[in-house]
């Protein structure tokens, strides 16, 4: 059987888009003033903040980290739980770990600068391939094939694609210039930011309307494809706010490497998806006091699970010790500066309340 030849993507679709971005690009505090080349450090704290979080969310903490570290090398001396404590709110904890490896690596392995190709920065912790594309076009305007979440919908409605999005992606290179790399990346994210909506597109204002197969048939709702998912299962567990007659909160550090590594946590039961029942959660309480409450949930939604809390209070007469080393009673001064993600954010907020 005759194989169908693909259409090539039209050769004006680059230089369309570029005039559009030179005249509507959204302003972003880690973007350079035209005409100036972006500093590789804002690039990449950026593209690592960015990932799985809006850009709303991320400008206040990008600003705090810059105005505290506003180079690579200052922000590599730093320690690591420093670094945690700014992420502090910003979700996916992960992700300051690996940036502060990586800008360490920088400083160790490139002399603190950020290396330029896709390749070296792909073996930097924490950078995947979208990430490497993303900082070799917009920090060193190298040709790269840059494809986000937002980009892939722009793409896959242009194309009207279906199936696997490598195929798509292989599409989307077609259509990359080898001029203005950087700029083509970021105008196809702020295209898909502010035009190409996920619901209700506008392309009424699109500039690439006349390229656009989706539009052209009427079915833009039809893509991209959502790929099948299964709904994320529920996790539930007891948490213990146990404070002492100083007003010092017992809290334990979590193992590095796994979900929240190595930030704080007030104890708790394992998260499971079957609710704790009272011989557990007498074997997970830190230390042997009445405990109070247990009607007042906490829920939180994780990538991967959504998690129900119940909270449990005591308060210590005295210098109780802990059953296990792993607990630390921290004073109030030295609580403000911990870095506490979210979930537990929640949870002395629900404690205070209570
Ligand atoms: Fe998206 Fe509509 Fe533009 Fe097509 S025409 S790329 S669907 S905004």
């Amino acid at each position: 059987m005759k194989r169908k030849k693909e259409k090539e993507p039209p050769a004006s679709l680059a230089p369309t888009l570029l005039r559009w971005y030179d005249a509507h690009a959204r302003v972003l505090p880690w973007r350079a003033p035209k005409g100036r080349k972006p500093d590789p450090w804002h690039v990449l704290l950026s593209e690592y903040m960015l990932q799985q979080t809006t850009v709303a969310t991320v400008i206040p903490y990008y600003r705090k980290f810059l105005r505290r570290w506003p180079r690579l090398d200052a922000f590599a001396k730093a320690g690591l739980d420093e670094a945690r404590a700014a992420w502090s709110g910003l979700g996916y904890y992960r992700r300051a770990g690996f940036l502060h490896r990586c800008a360490r690596a920088v400083v160790k392995d490139h002399g603190g600068r950020l290396p330029r190709t896709e390749k070296e920065l792909l073996a930097l912790p924490g950078i995947g391939p979208y990430t490497a594309a993303a900082i070799a076009a917009i920090a060193f305007d190298r040709p790269a094939n840059v494809m986000d979440g937002n980009i892939a919908r722009v793409m896959a409605r242009l194309f009207r694609h279906k199936g696997p999005r490598a195929a798509l992606k292989a599409k989307a290179g077609r259509c990359a210039p080898r001029k203005r790399p950087g700029d083509y990346a970021q105008a196809l994210m702020d295209l898909g930011a502010t035009v190409c909506l996920p619901k209700n597109p506008r392309c009424g204002a699109c500039p690439v309307m006349r390229f656009c197969a989706a539009h052209a048939r009427g079915e833009t709702g039809k893509y991209p494809q959502a790929p099948a998912r299964a709904a994320a299962p529920r996790k539930y567990g007891v948490a213990f706010v146990l404070r002492d007659p100083k007003g010092r909160v017992l809290m334990r550090k979590r193992a590095e490497g796994g979900l929240l590594g190595g930030m704080w946590e007030f104890p708790s039961t394992s998260w499971e998806t079957v609710k704790p029942g009272a011989a557990t959660i007498r074997a997970a309480a830190p230390v042997a006091v009445p405990w109070r409450g247990g009607g007042r949930k906490i829920r939180h939604v994780f990538s991967h699970f959504r998690l129900e809390l119940s909270l449990r209070r005591g308060h210590s007469r005295g210098a109780i010790r802990p059953r296990s080393g792993d607990y630390r009673w921290i004073g109030a001064r030295e609580f403000s500066t911990l870095a506490l993600p979210t979930v537990m954010k929640k949870i002395w907020k629900a404690a205070q309340e209570e």
